[in-house]
């Protein structure tokens, strides 16, 4: 029987998403609580992007300091054998990749203008594998951009070429959010019967069936008898109208009526960990969590109406589906009312220490603490916002790996 993976891809899909961002040090805090959280992958960034570059690395570096273990990070580029040649040029040690071009004919057309056929982008889909596979690739993923306006037989057609190539895995993008989990179970199914492949559920929110398509293509892909591979991104932060949340995809495979009868996580999924990957990357990015938000929104475990209130405090099960403990609520929370010092991009040594003492950070010396300083002022100054105890916690921890994060020197040509 196929069991369920989570591919997150908040750093990919979350952060090119019009008017939102997160700087590297956050890229890198979400990586660690994907970790935490027993996800399986974590699509961590762009290799052809040259400011990602150091972020990447120092990630990689994490993995093999045992840090960021075991999640595996994987790169997204375009299925361009040149692009995959630039991946390597700029991050020699990445050994997880995504390739993504479009195969709908309304993107071949709309997007190349006639210049590419369905051909072409097959040859080129391929050429990119055998690139990827000439360096030491541990796995590769293939994307059909706009799969779910693809012609069926021209998917299975790509698929087929994909795998026979060496491609581990494809993903089926339904880049618009046009399945729904009818048409999305039905078209996975078909598609794993042929391909005889594991694939991937990439589904946005513009019908407001994000989660619902991916756990509906996940069924598709297990009962065609192949693993199925979630993308998901944290509070569905993604492009336009978002993507499968992170929690509320955990809760839907975990809670929704009968389905984890038969369709199974991959793994030890820590959903503990829901409230804090969640709340960090709110602030992070900036971006509130939606009161109603399933699991960790202000209102997911509240109740004022007497019959509900009153039905709760008899059986917590008359009116909640889950416990807020299994997402980590509950714990009293620190919030300073009084005196406060944070850090910024100007602190100096004694708000810095008083800082990190509250946190029982203790420094071996003077110049120990002063380097520490400096990498949190410039962290300071590529958020822009106070860091958190995390981050701090983070420099103070690797300054090495963190002097890399906040290396955004344009590099040369
Ligand atoms: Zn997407």
């Amino acid at each position: 029987m196929g069991k369920i993976y989570i591919i997150d891809v908040t750093n990919r899909d979350g952060v090119q998403t019009a008017k939102l961002g997160l700087s590297k040090l956050e890229k890198t805090l979400i990586n660690v609580y994907l970790n935490e959280m027993g996800v399986f992958q974590s699509e961590f960034g762009f290799p052809t992007t040259r400011h990602e570059s150091h972020y990447l690395k120092a990630n990689l570096e994490l993995a093999e300091m045992g840090v960021l273990q075991p999640i595996r990070l994987e790169g997204w580029i375009r299925a361009v054998a040149e692009d995959v040649e630039t991946a390597f040029k700029l991050v020699p040690d990445i050994r997880h990749l995504s390739l993504s071009i479009s195969t709908s004919q309304q993107m071949i057309n709309g997007k190349f203008l006639g210049k590419k056929s369905k051909q072409d982008v097959l040859g080129m889909m391929v050429e990119a594998i055998e690139a990827a596979k000439s360096h030491r690739m541990e796995s590769i993923g293939v994307n059909a951009e706009d799969a779910s306006r693809t012609d069926l037989d021209y998917l299975i057609k790509f698929g087929l070429a994909a795998r026979e190539h060496g491609a581990d895995r494809l993903r089926y993008c339904d880049t618009l959010g046009y399945d729904n989990p009818f048409t999305i179970y039905e078209t996975v199914k078909t598609l794993t019967e042929r391909l005889e492949m594991p694939i991937e559920l990439h589904c946005h929110g513009d019908l407001g069936m994000a989660v619902a398509n991916s756990i509906a293509g996940a069924k598709g892909a297990i009962d065609g008898g192949q693993d199925a591979y979630i993308n998901t991104t944290v509070n569905g932060i993604g492009e336009r109208a978002g993507n499968a949340d992170l929690v509320a995809t955990l809760l839907a495979v975990t809670k929704s009526r009968r389905f984890a009868e038969k369709y199974q996580l991959a793994g030890s999924i820590k959903l503990t960990k829901a409230v804090k990957i969640a709340e960090f990357a709110s602030y992070a990015f900036g971006v509130p969590i939606p009161i109603n938000q399933p699991g960790v929104g202000a209102n997911a475990f509240a109740h004022a109406s007497g019959i509900h209130a009153d039905g709760v405090l008899k059986d917590p099960e008359n009116y909640e589906l889950y416990d807020f403990k299994e997402l980590g609520r509950g714990k009293p929370k620190f919030v300073e009312t009084g005196r406060e010092i944070i850090s910024g991009q100007y602190s100096g040594i004694s708000g810095f220490s008083h800082i990190m003492g509250k946190m029982e950070v203790s420094f071996s010396s003077k110049e120990e603490a002063n380097e520490i300083l400096e990498l949190v002022r410039y962290a300071n100054v590529e958020s822009q916002k106070p860091l958190v105890e995390d981050e701090l916690l983070f420099i103070a921890r690797y300054p090495a790996i963190a002097r890399k994060l906040l290396t955004l020197t344009p590099l040369d040509y």
